[in-house]
């Protein structure tokens, strides 16, 4: 052998011993800075994965050198590349679980110096609560409350309340049919309640009926195919006008504030006699006149009268022996005066943005 030959022999040997050992010397240094490593979040773990699990990563790198070092070391070198391989995998899976942990208690992104989400807790609709006002007011007068189907026949609805045959709330234009001949509705009134209530129970009578009433009307700002109603009747000896009289008066003053001023208008209704609308003073103009108003300075918020003597032989009550008053207004009209809301239709559209406004202040 001649000497450049053992000269070239000697560098290679002596090359590859130094490449084994820079390759301990490598895999010792990953070890500790394996052991060292405690970055839990999402971006450090993806880190770790890139240097030390991913094909582009250092172990990668230290098996492809691992082809230069010499078979005699290849063995010891091997083994430590291994636990090197073993202790990444066992790290990346500890950080992996200690994430996914953190995530699942909240502890990750959580900022616990926000302020804390209140429960939202709902209100009653606006409807609701003037019905419940409404109540409150003539239960003190010693109204009960009283209620009845919605689904009526033509006498309770009808033919008990002293409506003439060709009466044009008999036909379909304005009456919801279920069924004709016998005819069967959805209500048009409360009043079938005060029917049903009469053929029952024997005078004194005092009672308010609060309900869903149809009709088959065009849906507009002013309309709707059902809103709600409340009526009142008091059945007694020696009920008069005066009493009815006395009776909206004090409601409209506890409904609407005592500076109301209230007016009965002579009208038309089949089952009462006397009749009289009921308006109270414009609330938006104070009565200056506004278009609520239609530049009257009244607004209309029912309609009242004795009763006629034909409903209370209808229902088996002596007219020589008792008298009654009746009233009848619509809780949506109460309610858009009470809160100056200018739309019908918005009570049953269901947009929170309205019905929010009506949280009670307890
Ligand atoms: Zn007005």
């Amino acid at each position: 052998m001649s000497f450049p030959c053992y000269a070239l022999w000697h560098n290679i040997v002596f090359l590859k011993l130094e490449l084994s050992l820079e390759m301990e010397e490598k895999i010792q240094a990953l070890l500790n800075e394996i052991a060292q490593h405690s970055s839990t979040d999402k971006a450090g773990l993806e880190a770790f994965r890139m240097k030390f699990i991913s094909k582009k990563g250092a172990l990668s790198d230290l098996f492809e050198e691992l082809k230069q070092v010499p078979v005699e070391l290849k063995k010891t070198v091997g083994q430590n590349l291994n636990k090197l391989k073993q202790a990444a995998e066992a790290k990346f899976a500890e950080l992996n679980e200690q994430l996914e942990n953190n995530t699942q208690s909240g502890d990750s992104g959580l900022d616990l110096t926000l302020p804390p989400v209140t429960n939202k807790v709902g209100n009653l609709h606006p409807l609701t609560q003037t019905k419940s006002r409404i109540i409150e007011i003539f239960e003190r007068l010693g109204f009960n409350v009283a209620d009845g189907p919605e689904l009526e026949d033509d006498w309770h609805n009808f033919s008990a309340l002293n409506f003439p045959e060709n009466h044009p709330a008999r036909e379909m234009q304005d009456t919801f049919f279920i069924e004709k001949n016998p005819d069967i509705l959805l209500r048009t009134h409360t009043s079938n309640v005060q029917i049903r209530m009469m053929e029952k129970q024997k005078p004194p009578i005092r009672a308010i009926m609060p309900g869903r009433v149809y009709r088959n009307e065009a849906i507009s700002a002013r309309a709707h195919c059902f809103f709600h109603q409340v009526e009142g009747l008091y059945i007694d000896k020696n009920v008069g006008f005066a009493d009815l009289k006395q009776t909206l008066y004090h409601f409209a003053k506890e409904m609407y504030g005592k500076d109301i001023k209230i007016r009965f208008r002579p009208s038309y209704f089949p089952f009462t006699e006397p009749s009289a609308e009921i308006d109270i003073s414009c609330l938006i103009c104070k009565g200056k006149g506004c278009n609520v108003c239609k530049y009257s300075g009244w607004v209309e918020i029912g309609g009242s009268g004795m009763v006629h003597p034909n409903v209370l032989k209808s229902c088996n009550i002596d007219p020589e022996e008792y008298t009654g008053f009746a009233f009848g207004m619509g809780i949506e009209r109460v309610t858009m005066l009470r809160y100056s809301i200018n739309d019908l239709r918005l009570f049953s559209e269901n947009d929170v943005r309205f019905l929010r406004q009506f949280h009670p202040v307890i």
